[in-house]
């Protein structure tokens, strides 16, 4: 089951082309500054299962990419996995956290890990309001990276997508 705070059925700014975003319900990080303080509380939201959640997913026949956001997509880890595994192989999977990858990447959760290794994007780091700026694609300041998750996990440090479609800048 994944705690919902909500669904964006075709978001542009989650990502890339047009995304379905899944925000989980409860944050640990409350960053100040924050968009969405009513996905702190970890009892709010609604309960769903993973199976219901994908099908919802794939009503929308425009989207090819799905982004998992919140709240934190980690603190409910096991299920947003599970959802991964469902999705992983007709959609780009992409999640915020506001973790770092080596925060994450150093969790001896096993579902944690599990998550991580069925994503393609992770956009990392709290939000850090000093740090803020509207000209960063797809994120809200200065600190936060988009990580390209395979290659990161290969390399056992975090790689940066050079993407011009993640970025905004051309190679
Ligand atoms: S991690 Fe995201 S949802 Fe959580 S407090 Fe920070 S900005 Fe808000």
């Amino acid at each position: 089951m994944i705690r919902l705070a909500g669904i964006a059925d075709d978001s542009i700014v989650d990502g890339p082309g047009i995304r379905v975003t899944v925000f989980g319900q409860g944050c640990p990080h409350h960053c100040p500054g924050c968009q969405n303080p009513e996905t702190w509380a970890f009892e709010g939201g609604l309960e769903t299962e993973e199976e219901a959640l994908a099908d919802r997913i794939r009503q929308n026949p425009l989207a090819k990419g799905v982004t998992f956001s919140g709240g934190e997509p980690f603190a409910q880890a096991a299920g947003f996995a599970r959802l991964a595994e469902l999705l992983r192989a007709d959609y780009e999977l992409a999640a915020y956290t506001g973790y770092t990858f080596e925060q994450l990447f150093a969790m001896e959760d096993p579902a944690v890990k599990k998550l991580l290794s069925l994503l393609d994007i992770l956009v990392d780091g709290p939000f850090v309001e000093a740090e803020r700026s509207l000209s960063l694609r797809f994120r809200g300041s200065r600190n936060q990276r988009i990580i390209d998750l395979p290659k990161s996990l290969a390399a056992g440090r975090a790689v940066e997508c050079t993407a011009e479609r993640w970025t905004g800048i051309e190679n």
